[in-house]
C-alpha cells in the first residue's frame, strides 16, 4: 500500500522566522509530511524537526564543479534533504528545463540516495486543446530513466493553469489523469512498480478542497504551494489526508 504524502513546496518563500511554523503542524500517524523550503533553510529546518522530511526543490545534474549559483543533489544530502522536487513548471518556464535536463537531473537525486519528486502537468494551452494525456505521456516518456521505483521516484501532477490561481480540475478530470499516469507506469515499468509509485496532485490544494481531492482513487497525497506556508492551512491539509 501507498503511503499518504502531503508534501508542502514553499518556492522562493521562507526566511529563517518562518521556521516557526513548523511548530504548528499537527503530529501524524499514518500519512508523512515533507516540506520543500528553499535551499538557504534546508539544513536548519532539518536539524529543527524529526517528524517532517525535508526537500529541496531543484538540482544541478553534475556532481560538482564551475557551475556558479547552483546546488548539487549531493549537496542538499549533506544539508539533511531527503527528497527533491525535479522538473517543476516555475523551473521549465523561467529556465527553459527540458524533459532530458530533468532526466538527468532525477539520476543526480539517486546518486546522492534522494528520492526525487518529478512534476509534470499541461498548460492552459493545451489543456483547452485536449491534449493533456498526450503531454503527459512525453512528459513521463522524457524524463524518466530506467531504474525508477516507488522507493525513489514520486510523481507530481500539477495542471499548469493551476498553479496559484485558485482553479482546480474536475475530480473526474483528476480521477481520469492520474488513472492514466498510473498505466503508463505500469506499462513501462511493470505491475508492482506501477502500483506503488505515489502519485500526488497539485495546483491550488487548500484546506477547502483537500478533503475532495483526496478522495479520488490513485490521488496519494498533494504538492501545495501556497498553503503549505502557513501552519494552519497545510496543517487542515495534512489532517484531511491522515
Ligand atoms: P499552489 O498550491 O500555490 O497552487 O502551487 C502548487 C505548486 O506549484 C506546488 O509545487
Amino acid at each position: 500500500t501507498r503511503r499518504k504524502l502531503a508534501a508542502g513546496n514553499w518556492k522562493m518563500n521562507g526566511l529563517n522566522a518562518d521556521l516557526t511554523e513548523l511548530e504548528g503542524l499537527p503530529s501524524v500517524s499514518r500519512a508523512e509530511v515533507l516540506i520543500c523550503p528553499p535551499a538557504t533553510l534546508i539544513e536548519r529546518m532539518a536539524r529543527k524537526t524529526s517528524s517532517v522530511s525535508v526537500g529541496g526543490q531543484d538540482c544541478h545534474p553534475a556532481r560538482s564543479g564551475a557551475h556558479t549559483g547552483d546546488v548539487s543533489a549531493r549537496m542538499l544530502a549533506d544539508a539533511g534533504a531527503t527528497h527533491v522536487i525535479l522538473g517543476h513548471s516555475e523551473r521549465r518556464q523561467d529556465h527553459g528545463e527540458t524533459d532530458a535536463l530533468v532526466r538527468s537531473k532525477i539520476k543526480a537525486a539517486w546518486n546522492a540516495d534522494l528520492r526525487a519528486i518529478l512534476c509534470i502537468g499541461e498548460t492552459e494551452g493545451q489543456y483547452k486543446a485536449g491534449e493533456t494525456l498526450e503531454v503527459l505521456r512525453g512528459q513521463l516518456a522524457g524524463s524518466l530513466p530506467d531504474g525508477t521505483s516507488p522507493d525513489n521516484l514520486i510523481v507530481a501532477y500539477e495542471p499548469v493553469w493551476a498553479i496559484g490561481t485558485g482553479l482546480v480540475p474536475t475530480m473526474a478530470e483528476i480521477r481520469d489523469v492520474h488513472a492514466f499516469l498510473r498505466a503508463e507506469l505500469t506499462a513501462r515499468f511493470g505491475a508492482d512498480t506501477g502500483d506503488g509509485i505515489r502519485l500526488l496532485y497539485g495546483g491550488s490544494v487548500k484546506p477547502g478542497n483537500a478533503a475532495e481531492i483526496f478522495a479520488v482513487p490513485d490521488v496519494d497525497g498533494a504538492l501545495v504551494g501556497g498553503a503549505s506556508l502557513k501552519a494552519d492551512d497545510f496543517g487542515e491539509i495534512i489532517k484531511a489526508l491522515e
